[in-house]
């Protein structure tokens, strides 16, 4: 029997690699400018000024490979970014705990509508509308510490059509992913189910209907996504 006054949302569940199971999202948290050669070529300084995070919503996540071209806009960037998913969590986590609290890591983008983030930023207003929209953040299967161990160098790229646009270092993060959670940890409480989208390096630039993404992460296999 239903419990709920009107239907419940379906729980946004991801494929696990080599698992039959899924994993649940609760929350997703996204840092910005988290690369110093994508800070300098979004106009801003590399320096380790405090991070800063904005949200997408869990049913954003999207698997399925293919990534509809979004509305009101002409002006839509990939970037492509490491995915962390957390099993546990709590508050004030220390550093040298947090990577405990990881289940697991996936490659994603963080597709953006770069033209109304930037009308956003200009009037220094929210930026859920260039972030946060229907399916802004393809991901590929989960694949769990277990399996994979933790992530912190290797090769993180994107190629569209076959060439290179992004080709980064996971140790050129900023703010390295035990200080991302713990940062968030001291201002929400963070739980099983949170996922977080740690940063793109430079190479960010627009995509058009009909491009082929391949999202390259070292240490998990690479993941395609169609723009339709
Ligand atoms: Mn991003």
């Amino acid at each position: 029997m239903n419990r709920f006054s009107i239907e419940q949302a379906p729980v946004v569940a991801l494929p696990v690699a080599g698992s039959a199971a899924s994993f649940p999202v609760r929350r997703v948290y996204c840092i910005g400018r988290n690369y110093a050669a994508h800070a300098i070529e979004m106009g801003h300084d590399p320096d380790r000024e405090p991070p800063f995070f904005f949200q997408k919503n869990p049913d954003n996540l999207d698997p399925s490979g293919e990534f509809p071209y979004p509305p009101h806009s002409s002006d839509v960037h990939h970037e492509v970014e490491l995915a962390v998913m957390l099993k546990s969590g709590g508050s004030n986590i220390s550093v040298a705990c947090s990577l405990a609290h990881v289940f697991g890591y996936a490659a994603s983008l963080d597709m953006t509508r770069r033209d109304l983030q930037a009308e956003q930023k200009k009037l220094g207003r929210p930026w859920e509308i260039g972030k946060a929209f229907e399916r802004s953040a393809p991901v590929g299967p989960v694949h769990p510490v277990s399996e994979v161990g933790h992530l912190s160098e290797g090769r993180i790229a994107l190629t569209v059509n076959g060439i290179v646009r992004q080709d980064g270092n996971l140790n050129q993060m900023i703010w390295k992913v035990p200080e991302i959670i713990a940062f968030l940890s001291k201002y929400f409480s963070l739980s099983a189910g949170d996922v977080v989208l740690t940063g793109t390096p430079a190479g960010v630039a627009a995509v058009s209907r009909g491009d082929m993404l391949e999202i390259e992460i070292e240490g998990i296999e690479p993941v395609g996504v169609k723009v339709v």
